[in-house]
């Protein structure tokens, strides 16, 4: 394989491969490229390395999976040689985390800071994609990877008049670089998922007044957040390759820990209670692996959600707030559980309010207040916690042109349609790493991270080996992967909720599961088997003339 030397378009660089994004994905993407001997090409919209981490500093900002398994694991060094600070790291650390492995590595070099894709367009006759960046400037390549983040298209709602709003307005994942001062000032803060979860108590400490602007209440787990020592860090290092392969092949999320061996009805009311209060007092994401049924049986599941909505009414002092936190709407886990540090303690400070704009939605913004009901909620700063247009938003601010000029919105406009999650057909040579249609959102993403980078790496070796020069999903097997996704969703209680997992937080968007759900162990068999059978389900040829991949 080497970079094409005459590409349809006018671009004047040619490489192997362009990466879009330098996230997390994006760095370990051409890490990997790099030790094939490939040449490739990172465009990275923001100033730094870090994707998510990048954009997202609002405060309180930090990962609900626990640091020592939200890292990479491709290099032992690595591993070994980093100081996780606390359980749950904040996000000023994992940035710094970003930038070590950017400089270990020494990826900046093929990295191109505050560039944006903004075209990608493929060639059928010399199949290459000419890729125009925000910069006027067109390269070319074999291949496109789009390691472009599920959640980096943020969502800033339609509000009447929040243009007209005096104050500043901030959004969660676009913060500010320089520290935001609340001191003295009411803020209103408008969405309650973990973004606002998160910084919400944190405002609080700043804030004259802080009024939250809840349109439907969350299920939130305490994190127990807490320095880690080094005794604790030792145990994880020394259990890494164990850890590490339970992650990938035992967990269905990706995240160590103990696999539940019943369901919730299998135990008595007090067994199961103490349970629950275990691992309330523990602390984190594994509530929900208490027991196995969670996410299949509503019976078993209002156990889980009862106990929490009990959790909230012992905490909150005032009944009527307390009641307006209890989610009722949906089944616990199926938005996705949020992780937090003093959440639902935040509400009985004096200079917290909550208000209710589910019953009552936001009439409008006014030049210095929220009306809500008649009422003026008077407001000197707006902080908008209201989320992304999630795993496909990112794509399709990218112009994304396959064969016969086809968009990737025109295609997905029904909702996405891949094959494993990794590539649509009618799209050749184009990569999507954790894609709809892999378990990406519902697993520790650093997990399914390395899973599509290697995937995709072994991939491009076949290809160089067998000398073949395109790839592409074959119709009839997205078609079935596509069903397949969404016969394993509708198995579970996830569809029941308005989730971003659905599309349901974006007015107009198909209402489709996006991601994955039958685990990431069961997902990368799949995606090792068909490697195995000589990629089936793939159409690859050589330049001239394309040939089906070899069924079983
Ligand atoms: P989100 O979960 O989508 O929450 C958005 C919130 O804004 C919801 O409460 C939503 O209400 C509300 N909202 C949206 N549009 C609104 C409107 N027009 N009017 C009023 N309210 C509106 O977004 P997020 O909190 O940024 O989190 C997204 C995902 O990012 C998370 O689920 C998680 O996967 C990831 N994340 C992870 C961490 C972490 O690792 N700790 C932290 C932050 C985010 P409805 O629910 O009624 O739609």
């Amino acid at each position: 394989m080497s970079a094409p030397s005459s590409p349809a378009s006018q671009a004047s660089e040619a490489y192997d491969v362009v990466i879009v994004g330098a996230g997390f994905a994006g760095m370990y993407m051409l890490h990997r490229l790099r030790g094939l001997g490939l040449s490739a090409r990172v465009f990275e919209q923001g100033g730094g390395v870090g994707g998510t981490w990048y954009w997202n500093r609002y405060p309180g900002a930090r990962c609900d999976v626990e640091s020592m398994q939200y890292s990479y694991s491709f290099s032992d060094e690595l591993q070994q040689e980093w100081d996780w600070s606390e359980r749950y790291a904040p996000q000023p650390e994992i940035l710094k985390y970003a930038n070590h492995v950017a400089d270990r590595f020494d990826l900046r070099r093929d990295i191109q800071f505050e560039t944006r894709v903004d075209r990608a367009e493929f060639d059928e006759r010399s199949s290459t994609w000419s890729v125009t960046t925000s910069d006027g400037k067109t390269v070319s390549a074999s291949f496109v990877v789009l390691a472009t983040g599920c959640l980096s298209n943020a969502r800033k709602p339609d509000i009447k008049g929040l243009d007209i709003f005096k104050g500043p307005v901030y959004h969660t994942s676009n913060w500010p670089h320089e520290p935001i001062d609340f001191t003295g000032l009411r803020v209103g803060i408008i969405g309650t998922g973990s973004s606002g979860i998160q910084s919400v108590p944190v405002i609080a400490e700043q804030a004259k007044h802080l009024t939250v602007f809840q349109r439907t209440p969350n299920y939130s787990i305490p994190a127990r957040n807490a320095p880690l020592t080094p005794a604790e860090r030792k145990t994880f290092r020394d259990n890494y390759p164990a850890i590490r392969h339970f992650a990938r092949w035992e967990a269905r999320n990706g995240i160590y820990t103990e696999l539940p061996d019943r369901g919730a009805l299998d135990d008595g009311d007090n067994e199961r209670r103490a349970k629950y209060e275990a691992r309330w007092a523990r602390g984190g994401l594994t509530f929900m692996s208490v027991y196995n049924n969670l996410g299949l049986d509503k019976t078993a599941n209002d156990t889980a959600a009862g106990f929490v909505r009990e959790k909230i009414g012992e905490t909150v002092r005032d009944p009527a707030t307390a009641k307006a936190l209890q989610p009722t709407t949906y089944p616990i886990g199926t938005k996705r559980i949020c992780i937090d540090t003093d959440y639902f303690e935040t509400f009985n400070r004096p200079n917290v309010s909550l208000v209710d704009i589910k019953t009552n939605p936001i009439e409008e913004i006014t030049a210095n207040a929220v009306r809500v009901a008649g009422h003026d909620h008077e407001v000197d700063a707006l902080v908008l916690a209201t989320g992304f247009d999630a795993m496909t938003g990112s794509v399709a601010r990218i112009d994304i042109r396959g064969r016969g000029g086809k968009t990737l919105n025109q295609k997905w406009a029904e909702g996405p349609k891949t094959y494993l999650g990794l590539m649509s057909a009618g799209f050749p040579n184009l990569f999507i790493i954790t894609g709809p249609g892999s378990p990406s959102v519902l697993s520790n993403m650093i997990v399914s991270i390395e899973q599509h980078v290697d995937w995709i790496a072994d991939c491009l070796v076949y290809m160089r080996e067998q000398g073949l020069a395109t790839m592409e999903a074959d119709v009839d097997a997205e078609e079935k992967w596509v069903a397949h996704v969404n016969d394993v969703a509708h198995g579970t209680l996830y569809p029941q909720a308005n989730s971003w997992y659905m599309g349901a937080n974006i007015p107009g968007k198909p209402r489709i599961f996006m991601p994955y759900i039958g685990g990431v162990g069961v997902y990368r068999q799949i995606c090792n088997d068909i490697a195995a059978k000589g990629y089936e389900g793939f159409v690859m040829g050589r330049a001239e003339q394309p040939r089906r991949a070899a069924a079983s």
